[in-house]
């Protein structure tokens, strides 16, 4: 299905909230989605920022198959302008790539299938403003059994994040703030964003990633907001607080990991898997929620998930509640 629509000799392309009503020749927001004489082109289809092999739990990704490996695609362009962006080079400065190859989605799949890759994340810059190559590469994953996961921000509509995250295996969404006034600086909307963190939950695997900014988003009232609306969803969404460091136009002083532990450790009053990010060698467990056992161990990306056998808790034999190897 093509998300745009012809109106008054402008081209609305209705993918994500943006709803951007494109004139001849010119761009949506995502800088990606162009009007080439009332038709929408893809001048970046295909064309990938980055190609990596990843420890999973670098998306973060806790709950999924831990200590796997995961076939990275990067991408240009996004819908959002934040001025904190970790990836801005891609993200927001696209006019100097368009020489890059392009990779069609049967050679991207065939890599991880060569590899020995069990997954692909289409991840780095947002990826679902390249929906119609990510369709492609995902339902050829899957016809060779390979995984699909999606790093993204969740500015995407219902009926193509539907269709999107029907062929996801796993997603992380990347959920900024818990106000409007956030989202707003950063050119989006909150309401889109947790609508898709609904679907997501409905459709595939879900976790949730916030980059906890100093004096931005940091206080305590917002982020047991976030874990509140993610407690009603499900109380077993991972939740990883994410350290912040300053790049691209902000020059905030990092956040102190002091404070994420301790936002941490409040969250995790309302959800049962709260996680800290980017907080260096620092060990952080999972524990079986009927015995205690740490069932996954993990310190920087190495991994350890000697508390599992066979799929069960190597202590008490009780299940484990997210896909393992
Ligand atoms: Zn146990």
């Amino acid at each position: 299905m093509a998300y745009s629509e012809d109106v008054h000799e402008k081209l609305i392309c209705n993918l994500c909230p943006h709803n951007c009503v494109i004139s001849n020749e010119q761009y949506g927001i995502c800088s990606i989605r162009k009007n080439e004489n009332m038709k929408l082109e893809l001048p970046f289809y295909g064309l990938l920022s980055a190609l990596n092999i990843d420890p999973i739990e670098k998306k973060p990704l806790y709950h999924y198959y831990p200590g796997s490996s995961i076939l990275s695609a990067g991408f240009y362009g996004c819908n959002f302008h934040c001025p904190f962006c970790q990836n801005y080079q891609i993200s927001q400065e696209t006019e100097s790539v368009k020489s890059k190859k392009y990779t069609p989605p049967l050679e991207l799949v065939q890599l991880a299938v060569n590899e020995g890759i069990p997954s692909i994340a289409y991840t780095y810059s947002e990826p679902v403003i390249h929906f119609e190559y990510i369709m492609e590469c995902a339902e050829l994953a899957h016809s060779n059994n390979i995984r699909n996961v999606l790093i993204t921000n969740g500015y995407l509509n219902p009926l193509p994040a539907k269709e999107l995250l029907s062929l996801m295996d796993g997603v992380n969404v990347d959920l900024k703030s818990f106000t409007e006034s956030f989202y707003h600086k950063i050119g989006g909307s909150l309401e889109p964003v947790k609508e898709f963190i609904r679907l997501a939950s409905e459709l595939t695997h879900l976790e949730v990633t916030t980059l906890v900014i100093p004096g931005e988003n940091d206080s305590e009232k917002e982020i047991m907001s976030i874990a509140e609306f993610l407690a009603d969803i499900d109380t077993d969404i991972p939740l990883h607080l994410s350290c912040y460091y300053p790049v691209y136009k902000y020059k905030t002083p990092p956040t102190s990991i002091d404070s994420v532990l301790s936002l941490t450790e409040k969250a995790s009053h309302i959800l049962n898997f709260v996680y800290p990010g980017n907080v260096g060698l620092k060990e952080i467990n999972t524990k079986c929620s009927e015995c205690g056992n740490t069932i996954v161990s993990r310190k920087g990306y190495s991994v350890s998930t000697t508390g599992i056998i066979n799929g069960k808790c190597s202590k008490c034999g009780g299940g484990i509640p997210f896909p393992v190897n």
